[in-house]
């Protein structure tokens, strides 16, 4: 695995693999790499014939400096981690090289309200700083195919819309959420939870396959309701349960009305901010 840093590097390698007719395959990170993110790159090394990870903690994504400062850096065990993955070229760069000074790197397109909701609410700003490190890595890496997780349901439906929008050539596939043994969604943020929280953060997937059964009896507003007070426990925080369409994002009122229907849920435990989903209905 080649460990790059910067833009120039990135470019004359990857020009390299593209006269080859050799196909690339990109994960996006934060770093502080699970199971959850190796599952993206195995699936990538097995569509395309080069597999990038980029590792960079977007600072215009975080609308907190403190939530910023505490997120895990742990770049030395992620590439032994993407090197035993299999990955072939970690690109991990500095703040500078991803937003030089003087380069305007503000995406212009309409989110169409798909940030407005949800994580939206609760983090202004964030997905327009997602979209834009997104779509500058894009610029970077031009990738065949991109890969992200269910995992952030509202990331990569925005994802998904700017590729539409903007008419790039890359293809997104979106990959399933990795557990732990107790259901809870893996995620760089649970190594800060201590034992107890995250054994009890077992509560979240519990509720949300708790709730999808509901949904053929019960108001979908009820259900929200319940999950929220199902989920208000000591130390457990809930800010969100919504039960939405799974392409726009908005309320559902009538469950036959969709054939998408997605319910995305957020949490404090303790001092940290879980996020998870399950899709509740998808016709094919
Ligand atoms: P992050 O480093 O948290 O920004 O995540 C990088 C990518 O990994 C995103 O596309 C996430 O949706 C995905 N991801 C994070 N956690 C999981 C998980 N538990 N299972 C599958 N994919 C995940």
């Amino acid at each position: 695995m080649k460990r790059i840093t910067s833009v120039i590097g990135l470019n004359r390698i990857l020009s390299a693999y593209r006269k080859q007719g050799l196909s690339i395959g990109f994960v996006p990170t934060m770093g502080a790499l699970h199971q959850g993110h190796l599952s993206l790159v195995e699936k990538a090394r097995k569509k395309n014939d080069i597999v990038v990870c980029s590792v960079f903690v977007n600072p215009t994504q975080f609308n907190n400096a403190g939530d910023l400062a505490k997120y895990p850096r742990t770049l030395k065990k992620d590439a032994q981690m993407l090197k035993s993955a299999g990955c072939h070229i970690l690109f991990a760069p500095a703040v500078d090289e991803i937003y030089p000074p003087g380069l305007d790197t503000e995406v212009h397109f309409s989110f169409k309200g798909l940030d407005k909701m949800m994580e939206g609410k609760f983090r202004p700003g964030h997905f327009k700083g997602m979209a834009q490190v997104v779509k500058r890595l894009l610029d970077l890496v031009a990738p065949d195919d991109l890969y992200m997780g269910q995992k952030d349901f509202q990331q990569f439906t925005i994802v998904a819309h700017m590729l539409k929008t903007l008419k790039l050539p890359t293809r997104l596939v979106v990959c399933p959420i990795l557990r732990e043994e107790n259901g809870l969604a893996m995620s760089s943020r649970n190594e800060r939870l201590s034992a107890d929280l995250r054994s009890r953060a077992a509560l979240i997937y519990k509720t949300l396959k708790a709730a999808k059964p509901k949904l053929k009896t019960m108001d979908v507003r009820e259900i929200e309701k319940w999950a929220l007070q199902k989920m208000r426990v000591p130390d457990f925080n809930p800010e969100y349960f919504s039960i939405v369409d799974g392409y726009s994002l908005k309320p559902v009122k009538d469950f036959h009305a969709h054939d998408y229907i997605v319910a995305c849920t957020a949490i404090w435990a303790g001092d940290v901010r879980l996020i998870d989903n399950m899709i509740f209905k998808k016709a094919n």
